[in-house]
């Protein structure tokens, strides 16, 4: 099983390997390359920590738990309703969620799961794959 070599590497192995056990080490180049590319984006300077942090926790839609697969950065209030490109307003979701929510503010999300939650099982399916922009059921 291949061990960390460096002080980063450590850092990482502490996360990874009680996910992934001996493939910690290939998923550690996949993570680092997807913080670099967010880092790219965003400026943020707290990316690293803010991916480090959720990895292994759940989502906080829909609860799944968080991989270097399906992260992804939300702007809990979105861009294109003036939300800010900073810290405080952006959170690690689930890529599915993210996409569901669009443009909608984590408030307004939040209420429309609440609302849909009530909803018939085939209902709430229907809504939740349109708002992926899945043609859910076209058939
Ligand atoms: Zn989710």
């Amino acid at each position: 099983m291949p061990q960390p070599k460096n002080k980063k590497q450590a850092e990482y192995y502490e996360i990874l390997f009680p996910i992934h056990k001996h493939q910690w080490l290939r998923t550690y180049k996949k993570f680092i390359n997807k913080i670099s590319s967010f880092k790219a984006r965003y400026r943020l300077d707290n990316i690293k920590t803010l991916f480090k942090e959720n990895y292994g926790s759940e989502c906080p839609y829909c609860g799944c738990v968080l991989n270097v697969n399906n992260m992804s950065l939300d702007h809990i209030t979105p861009i294109a309703r003036n939300g800010n490109n900073i810290e405080e307003n952006v959170q690690v979701t689930c890529k599915v969620c993210n996409r569901r929510k669009g443009r909608l503010t984590d408030k307004e999300y939040r209420e429309l799961l609440k609302l849909i939650g009530g909803f018939e099982k085939q209902a709430r399916q229907y809504i939740l794959a349109k708002l992926s922009g899945k043609d859910y059921g076209s058939k």
